[in-house]
């Protein structure tokens, strides 16, 4: 059996078990998606956002991307953010980066004109920013910072858009968290608290020494 046929019986089992315990399941989720957390975070098959915080189908809005970049000049985030935050209403976001990363590796070590290359421009800026800290510490050490002032950057440019700004200013409620996830334990580790208004995200801006 190839992989994408087991994969093909393993959902037909799966459905039928979710039917059996609860027959109204795929009913009620047909009906419409109510998320508790918009959650961004990187492509990388260790760091599915439901095993990971074990909260059921329908709870979690996800966008992933190599090392997890909110990127205020790519169309797919902004579209994504828009739609959680203006209809669905998603009260949290998480920006989750992880220890291991190899968009975070793939910046320390390379760059080039291919399409990850460029993408992960955006983590050398990071670096850039930070290069001072960062060329004192070990390759070990580096990696993992990195991805730590990462997840602080995106979570910066999160703050920075309007969308975001402008449901705070209407008073909806949107709690922003950034947390990094180590892969050799499984824990999310919080970066920081969280951002739930306009004078929140000034704290953090002084704090991380970055500029609104
Ligand atoms: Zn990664």
């Amino acid at each position: 059996m190839t992989t994408i046929q087991k994969m093909l019986e393993n959902n037909r089992r799966w459905a039928r078990e979710i039917r059996q315990d609860d027959p109204d399941f795929f009913r009620r989720l047909a009906r419409a998606q109510n998320p508790e957390v918009l959650w961004i975070g990187c492509s990388d098959s260790r760091v599915g956002p439901e095993r990971l915080v074990s909260l059921p189908m329908g709870s979690i809005f996800v966008h992933r991307n190599i090392a997890n970049v909110f990127a205020l000049n790519d169309l797919n985030c902004l579209a994504v953010l828009e739609y959680a935050v203006d209809e669905l209403k998603v009260p949290n976001v998480i920006v989750c980066g992880h220890y291991g990363c190899g968009g975070i590796q793939a910046a320390l070590e390379h760059s080039g004109i291919q399409p990850v290359d460029l993408w992960i421009d955006q983590v050398r800026m990071v670096f850039q920013k930070h290069r001072e800290e960062l060329l004192a510490l070990d390759r070990e050490a580096c990696s993992r910072r990195l991805a730590e002032l990462n997840v602080y950057a995106q979570v910066h440019n999160l703050c920075s858009n309007t969308i975001v700004r402008e449901a705070w200013k209407r008073g909806q409620e949107l709690n922003i968290l950034g947390v990094i996830y180590d892969i050799h334990d499984g824990l999310l580790k919080p970066l920081g608290s969280e951002i739930r208004s306009l004078e929140d995200w000034q704290a953090f801006h002084e704090k991380i020494g970055l500029q609104p």
